[in-house]
């Protein structure tokens, strides 16, 4: 056994992390379809005015506002029918004083109009003929020409986060697609002898891979493209080839092995490859967690208890990956709740301790950090700082929620 030869604090290992983050450069071009939720690599500016031209905001009729001077119910401006414009057609005719035409929401304003009254305002004595209720003042009605956006407007400024209102406005302007950073590539495996993958028998002795299955939710859940591997031997061999076949990654991802047991062999493939940024943190769970660059990539070495693995996946790696893939920093939802029973925790550790949403009172839903329900049957965390020991029951707490 080789012991830790420190842990480094929590803030620490966030500045360090801080430090090492290079946002990424590469750069791809996504069908519309699926530009939601990415990030735009570079500015758009508009080929054309939207509306592309002038047209009604109501269904109605296109008349030329001076005709409507001092129209009322009791008094009705009386005009011709020209046309009728439906969307999508342009009408041959002009609208001269004394004429108007029928018009819908959306349809291009015709030539000469310049207001639309809208159908409630309007009656209809005859085929020909269109009474005006109200006087309509010039632009009443009407959406001008480029009025949402001009030709030469920025609609898109580079780094903005494509939402779904922004995927509207690339579409008003017809782009079909869009320049966007790549999805880092995160490479996700598990280490040691005894982990299988779901879906094989499980022969004595052995456990089901979970690790690999939460890391790549979390990886694609901010912004990663995971790229799962088959779990590797602990051997020292076996972890330097499964780390030399994660080259092309941007995030390499491990999981196990970064203990101080004597299989615990990740701190020796990274001595063999890589450079060691920092390995142990004073946080429970989660304390056995390796950073490392590998030939420029960084590199994870999450503890193999699941728990402990997710855990500082949500803590170190979502914000690191976010970073990465140059996504805006995460900003969980928190509540202040009632603590329901008394929770003891480590001194000189920062613990983040689970704790389950019932009846508005913060339960601790803590079991090992070996044990996946510590998270599954949970709604969130607390933390508990280094220099404090015990949190009472019945203390208003900040749950994070996950
Ligand atoms: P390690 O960090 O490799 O010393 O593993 C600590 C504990 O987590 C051991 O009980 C392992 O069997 C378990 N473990 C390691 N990797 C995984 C994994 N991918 N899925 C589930 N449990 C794991
Ligand atoms: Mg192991």
């Amino acid at each position: 056994m080789r012991p830790f030869a420190s842990t480094i604090s929590l803030e620490e290992a966030r500045r360090r992390l801080d430090a090492a983050v290079r946002p990424i450069a590469r750069v791809e071009r996504v069908r519309l379809d699926e530009a939601a939720g990415r990030i735009a690599a570079a500015d758009v500016v508009s080929p054309i005015d939207v509306p592309p031209f002038a047209r009604s905001a109501m269904d109605g009729y296109a008349v030329v506002a001076a005709d409507t001077r001092g129209a009322s119910r009791d008094a009705p401006a009386r005009l011709r029918l020209l046309d009728r414009i439906y969307t999508g057609r342009l009408s041959t005719e002009t609208v001269v004083a004394g004429a108007c035409a029928e018009i819908a929401t959306g349809a291009p304003l015709p030539a000469g109009a310049d207001a639309v009254v809208m159908v409630e305002e309007s009656g209809r004595p005859n085929d020909r003929e269109v009474e005006i209720f109200a006087e309509a003042h010039a632009g009443q009605n009407v959406g001008r020409r480029g009025g949402d956006i001009a030709a030469g407007d920025r609609v898109i400024d580079g780094g903005d986060l494509l939402t779904a209102s922004r995927v509207g406005a690339l579409a008003a302007v017809g782009c079909a697609d869009a320049s966007v950073f790549a999805k880092p590539r995160v490479a996700i495996l598990s280490t040691g002898n005894e982990v299988i993958e779901p879906g094989e028998p499980l022969p004595p002795g052995h456990i089901y891979d979970v690790n690999r299955f939460t890391l790549a939710a979390i990886a694609t859940a901010h912004g990663g493209a995971p790229e799962s591997r088959r779990a590797a031997e602990d051997t020292v061999p076996a972890l330097v080839a499964a780390l030399d076949a994660c080259a092309a990654a941007d995030l390499i991802v491990f999981s196990g092995g970064s203990s101080v047991g004597e299989r615990d062999l990740v701190v020796d493939a990274i001595a063999a490859r890589g450079e060691m940024i920092f390995h142990g943190i004073a946080v429970r769970p989660g304390k056995p967690t390796a950073f490392a660059m590998v030939g420029g990539t960084p590199f994870f070495g999450m503890p193999g208890n699941p728990t402990s693995c997710l855990s500082n996946a949500y803590i170190l790696l979502v914000p690191f990956l976010r970073a990465l893939a140059r996504l805006p920093p995460h900003a969980p939802r928190t509540v202040r709740v009632r603590l329901g029973r008394r929770i003891a925790s480590a001194v000189n550790r920062h613990q983040f301790y689970t704790v389950a949403l019932k009846d508005g009172v913060a339960q601790p839903a803590f079991k090992g950090s070996g044990d996946i329900t510590s998270l599954s049957r949970a709604d969130g965390y607390i933390e508990i700082p280094a220099d404090q020991s015990v949190v009472e029951e019945g203390a208003i707490v900040t749950v994070t929620l996950f």
